[in-house]
């Protein structure tokens, strides 16, 4: 399983057809590939990476089959005060809290390693690794430098060509040396049965020079070319014809059109970040927020522990605060906000409803909608409904597929990938509820498709650039999809599917049966 990280479909396909892909190009022409593989919610890289590798998505992971990583950044409410898990920070006892991750799944999934069962497993520069024997960098200091450092050498130009590279080649050298030496790596002398790689150079050149840049199309160049390598490799050792090679990514990509500055809200409404140590009376946590904002407020029911952060009704929010401030208008206020969405009162894992709404661009009037959520694991169906027939939440009703799935019925995640793929938000009647009934989810959501970004975490801004990628809009969501290598692989086309169908059909290819919190489907 092969991530190439933040790569949009479109530009995949385009550098393939102009030949500058030549590797990925023989794989395609020789496996099964889509150039419409849909994304979950938000396209951020743990959340999604997460739902590759389990091959299900995010939920009420404490009672139903799915996993537990709902976004980058989130708040830890079951303890009192609440704590900030960020993957990308120090924690109070670890280097980074990406180790988390692994636990932060939770028991009711597997990852694709675990669903190989019997043989080794390998994971290189991949910190999603449960189920693994042999991890590159060989421990957790050192991978978590080696990403910290990627991120802050590469923002050097002439030195970023020269660290793309190098970084690039040693994740196929590891793993063809894995085939080479199993011994030098394993307690047996067997090659891998299943392996994890991630190439993360492309999302951070991405972030630092954007994705039209001549350095983050040379490096896709470049992986391409050691990918070349590692197929010729394991063809020489004889093992090609027993591999199967999925490549993909995990969100594509988009420019905003401004940077935003969020310390005006804080102003406006006399809200107060939170943190755990330095302001403990905070109400307010924006879990993150570049072009899609997740907030935290803390709820009036505090059961007599003043520390706890309760869920806020939706009365408590409509008088928020020591100003009694409406938080459904404040947001709004928020510069580019466009889209909303948020629980009602009472919502369960088994049933409930999201509000959504919609700010008009020409007349800044709000309109509403909803998302009904029955069922759990392969039950789980929604129904989505908008106030105005004429211009829905989404944009589905201009589109005739779309449009045919407003009906007052419930739908399964596969209806709604034959009706929305090819769309702005597809996917999103399902996605939105399995992400709120995540206990870790924010109360409030807004998004401004990308019109402006914030860069926040955990209430702060950061520097950033203009160039993220967790918004809706196509460019951001759709995925290129290649699984090939041995010649027992069919050659075809698949018009359309999601990222959680790969690792069901990498198990299936070895004639296992993938865990039962699964929710793709093998595509062959
Ligand atoms: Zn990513």
């Amino acid at each position: 399983m092969c991530i190439i990280d933040d790569v949009r479909s479109s530009h995949f396909f385009d550098l393939i057809e102009k030949g500058l892909l030549p590797n990925f190009k023989r794989l395609m022409q020789n496996g099964i590939f889509s150039k419409t593989c849909v994304t979950d919610f938000p396209s951020v890289t743990y959340p999604t990476q997460c739902s590759i590798i389990t091959g299900t998505y995010t939920g009420d992971y404490r009672h139903e089959l799915c996993h537990g990583v709902p976004s980058y950044h989130w708040m830890g409410r079951y303890l009192a005060p609440p704590f900030l898990r960020n993957y990308g920070a120090p924690g109070s006892d670890e280097l980074i809290q990406i180790y988390k991750m692994n636990a932060d799944l939770g028991e009711n999934c597997q990852t694709l390693l675990e669903m190989t069962g019997e043989g080794n497993h390998s994971s290189i520069t991949q910190f999603i690794s449960r189920g693994t024997d042999y991890i590159y960098p060989e421990n957790k200091v050192k991978l978590g430098l080696y990403y910290e450092f990627l991120q802050f050498a590469m923002r050097n130009k002439k030195r970023a060509k020269g660290l793309m590279a190098l970084a690039n080649t040693i994740v196929v050298r590891k793993l063809i040396d894995n085939f080479k030496r199993p011994k030098k790596y394993f307690k047996s002398n067997e090659p891998p049965i299943g392996s994890n790689l991630w190439f993360m150079t492309s999302d951070v050149i991405m972030h630092l020079f954007g994705y039209d840049s001549y350095l983050y199309k040379l490096n896709l160049l470049h992986i391409d070319k050691v990918m070349g390598i590692l197929i010729k490799e394991l063809d020489e050792l004889g093992y090609l014809a027993d591999t199967a090679i999925a490549i993909t990514a995990d969100h594509g990509n988009y420019k905003a059109k401004s940077i935003g500055n969020i310390l005006p809200f804080y102003s406006r409404t006399g809200l107060t970040n939170y943190h755990p140590k330095k302001n403990v009376n905070g109400n307010v946590n924006i879990a993150e927020f570049g072009g899609v904002g997740m907030f935290n407020f803390k709820g009036s029911n505090d059961a007599g522990n003043e520390a706890y952060w309760s869920r806020p009704s939706i009365t408590d929010l409509e008088k928020f605060g020591p100003k009694k401030i409406n938080i459904f208008e404040e947001l709004f206020k928020i510069k580019g906000t466009r889209l909303m969405y948020y629980r009602e009162d009472g919502n369960t894992y088994k049933k409930g409803t999201i509000h959504l709404k919609r700010k008009d661009q020409k007349s800044g009037k709000i309109f509403s909608g909803k998302i009904e959520y029955k069922g759990i694991g392969k039950e789980f169906k929604t129904r989505y409904a908008s106030e105005n027939d004429e211009n829905d939440i989404f944009g589905f009703v201009r589109d005739d597929n779309a449009s045919k799935l407003i009906n007052g019925n419930f739908y399964s995640i596969d209806e709604w990938l034959d009706a929305t793929h090819h769309l702005d938000h597809a996917l999103y009647p399902d996605l939105i509820p399995r992400h709120f009934k995540n206990p870790r989810s924010s109360d409030v959501i807004i998004s401004t498709k990308g019109s402006v970004i914030y860069n926040v975490t955990h209430g702060k801004p950061q520097s950033g650039h203009a160039f993220t990628h967790d918004i809706g809009l196509q460019e951001s969501i759709i995925l290129p999809l290649i699984i090939s290598g041995s010649p027992e692989i069919p050659q075809k086309e698949i018009s359309h599917c999601k990222t959680t169908d790969i690792t069901p059909t990498l198990i299936s290819m070895l004639g296992k049966k993938p865990h039962e919190s699964v929710v793709g489907k093998n595509l062959i």
